[in-house]
């Protein structure tokens, strides 16, 4: 028998036509996470429910060329550091090519489970 484990990527929310990634705040530390845990990561202490986002600025990014299953290259992942969050993985929307560090986007959703971002202009 396969166990099947949750899917370990951070959950969107739409709240009021904007997104936010779902995670969860140590009372006692301040550690920001996306885990779904039942005490912080940090300290062991308790967790608040908090949303992330929706904008956050390009802390690196790159351009993938290999082919992968759903996904069409190249595109360009980067990683983004969430206003009052933590750093998570993206899909840079419509961009092919790398994208500056320090650049804002703003979360848009997410595409088969990965989130996706777009340039704020
Ligand atoms: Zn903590």
């Amino acid at each position: 028998m396969t166990r099947r484990l949750p899917d370990p990527r951070p959950q969107v929310e739409i709240v009021a036509g904007r997104a936010h990634v779902v995670g969860q705040q140590c009372a006692a530390c301040g550690l920001r996470t996306t885990l779904v845990v039942s005490a912080c990561p940090g300290c062991r202490g308790e967790l608040a429910p908090v949303r992330f986002g929706p904008d956050g600025t390009v802390w690196g990014s790159t351009v993938i060329r290999v082919p992968v299953a759903g996904r069409t290259p190249p595109y360009c992942l980067a990683y983004v550091d969430l206003d009052g969050g933590p750093r998570v993985l993206v899909h840079v929307k419509a961009s092919t090519e790398p994208v500056a560090v320090g650049t804002r986007v703003r979360l848009r959703g997410d595409s088969g489970g990965d989130l996706v971002v777009e340039l704020v202009r």
